[in-house]
Parts: C-alpha cells; sequence; structure tokens
C-alpha cells in the first residue's frame, strides 16, 4: 500500500508506541522514571500521537511547532528536564520527533481528506507552502510578527535548501529535510542541556504519516538511548504493545 511504498518500515502509530516503549522498558525507562517530550507539528491530526505517549508515558512537554519544528530552545528544555522525575536520583527523558506528511489513496504526497470538510485538505500545510517558495526560488518574509513559526522555517530550513544548488525538492524530500534538521536541532540541544552524569536520555525520530481513512503511522529513523554517557542503538522492530 502507498504509505509502505513511500515509507518502508512504517507500522500503525499506536504500535509503533507501544513497541518503543517496551524497548525502553528495557533500558530503564517508563513512565515512574522518566519524562517524555515531543516535538510534532501543531495539525490536530497530528496530536493521536500525543495521545499515545500520554497513554504510556504521561502529558508529554512540547518543545515544537509549525511542522514539528523545534522552537523551545534551551528554556524549553532545561523546563522539560525540571519537571523530570527524579525519586531514584536520576532524571530520565524520552524525547519523541518527526516531521508529518498525509499520503492519499492513490499515493499523493501530501493530499488528506478532514473529518466535517469539503473537499481535499493537505498536510503538512507549513511544509508545502515553504516547497511552494522553494520552488519559486524565493523565500517569503522571517521576520513577520504575525507569522514567527514559518519565518523561522524559511530562516533555517529554506535557507538551507535554497542554498543547496543544484537540489530541486518535493513534498517527500522536502519532508525528509525537515526531519534531518529536528534531529540535529534536538541532539544540538540535548548536547548542551543534559548532563550524562546526572541524567538518561532516549531520542527517537521518525516521520509522522497520515494514510487514507484517517490511519495514522509512523516511519522510525532514529531510536538510541544514552545511559551513563553510552549510547545504545534501540531495534524498534518489535511486534508489541505496551
Ligand atoms: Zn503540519
Amino acid at each position: 500500500m502507498a504509505v509502505k511504498e513511500s515509507f518502508p518500515g512504517a507500522r500503525d502509530e499506536e504500535d509503533f508506541v507501544g513497541a518503543s516503549s517496551v524497548v525502553l522498558r528495557g533500558h530503564g525507562f517508563g513512565p515512574d522514571s522518566s519524562i517524555a517530550c515531543l516535538a510534532i507539528c501543531r495539525d490536530e491530526i497530528c496530536q493521536s500521537l500525543a495521545l499515545h505517549v500520554d497513554r504510556v508515558w504521561g502529558q508529554p512537554f512540547n518543545l515544537a511547532g509549525l511542522a514539528g519544528m523545534i522552537f523551545a530552545g534551551k528554556t524549553g528544555f532545561g523546563a522539560a528536564r525540571s519537571h523530570s522525575p527524579n525519586l531514584d536520583g536520576r532524571e530520565r527523558y524520552v524525547f519523541f520527533a518527526a516531521p508529518h506528511i498525509a499520503i492519499g489513496a492513490g499515493g499523493e504526497p501530501g493530499l488528506c481528506e478532514r473529518v466535517h470538510r469539503n473537499g481535499p485538505s493537505s498536510a503538512c500545510g507549513a511544509l508545502v507552502a515553504l516547497l511552494g517558495e522553494i520552488q519559486n526560488g524565493q523565500l517569503g518574509s522571517t521576520d513577520d510578527p504575525d507569522d514567527v513559526e514559518l519565518g523561522l522555517i524559511r530562516q533555517r530550513l529554506g535557507t538551507r535548501l535554497l542554498n543547496d544548488a543544484g537540489q530541486t525538492h518535493d513534498l517527500l524530500s522536502l519532508t525528509g529535510a525537515a526531519h534531518d534538521m529536528i534531529r540535529e536541532d534536538l541532539e544540538r540541544t540535548v548536547a548542551v542541556t543534559v548532563d550524562p552524569a546526572k541524567a538518561d536520555h532516549a531520542v527517537i525520530t521518525g516521520v509522522q504519516i497520515h494514510g487514507p481513512g484517517g490511519r495514522n503511522y509512523f516511519q522510525p529513523r532514529t531510536a538510541y538511548a544514552v545511559e551513563n554517557g553510552k549510547r545504545h542503538e534501540l531495534d524498534l522492530s518489535l511486534e508489541a504493545r505496551a
């Protein structure tokens, strides 16, 4: 089917959250010992991931804005850290981060339907807007006070891709580029805010996909845990629910 052709390894979103929690438990991360931190788009069709994470981990700390881009910065990461359980003397953070994309029934990137709304819709709207500007070779304003988040996305992701001469982009490649920047921002901010002597953390990134019929999927792209400063890759392929 179209979702799995475009996103190999994508699986039902709830199964993905369940499987990742089982794997993370094996590394000492659980709802009583860890805080979940989430970077997903503001779009309402993305919030199912927050609900699944909430069911397993408790309410997650929100790090992101439009397109799942991380705008919380050191202040936001610092707040999340200071909210972590620590009864055993150690803090633990589990980061989930992903841009999103809809895939239509015929495999059309970006196409989705929304309940109680006439006509086709698109997702991610912020990335669709940016894609149009990149294809025209001209980015919109980066400092419009009435469009702060898209301005930040243009400034960072837009500028990077526009300067990447010779590369053409479509929504799939732009979503991949957004994923890479979100992961980069996450890891850079973790590096300056997390002290491995005092805390463990796990990073799970990927792409959230809205398939036909309102079904959501997740394609993991990065999964690791850092315990006592040592990195362990995580295999999220097991078939399990929490
Ligand atoms: Zn979006």
